[in-house]
């Protein structure tokens, strides 16, 4: 699996919709990606703050976290390959 595959299924990952096959893959990965254990903990942290947000009556979306999440991983994977 590659850290943009796991960007794609971090939501079915989450609500427990991926198959046990991609989801095995999914924990491999989280145990060899630092860069995916920041981004699915930040993806949990900006969906923790919009619920709040929602509670309050705040609409303000934190969009620019994942974005700089996403370049962040994207960059990392460059500097591997
Ligand atoms: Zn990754």
């Amino acid at each position: 699996m590659t850290c943009r595959e796991f960007i794609e299924f971090i939501e079915d990952y989450r609500s427990g919709k991926l198959p046990e096959a991609q989801r095995q893959a999914f924990d491999l990965h989280l145990g060899k990606c630092p860069s995916c254990v920041c981004y699915l903990d930040g993806y949990e942290k900006t969906i923790l703050l919009g619920r709040k947000s929602l509670c309050e009556g705040d609409d303000r979306i934190p969009e620019e976290v994942p974005a700089e999440l996403i370049e962040a991983i994207l960059a990392a994977r460059k500097k591997g390959e």
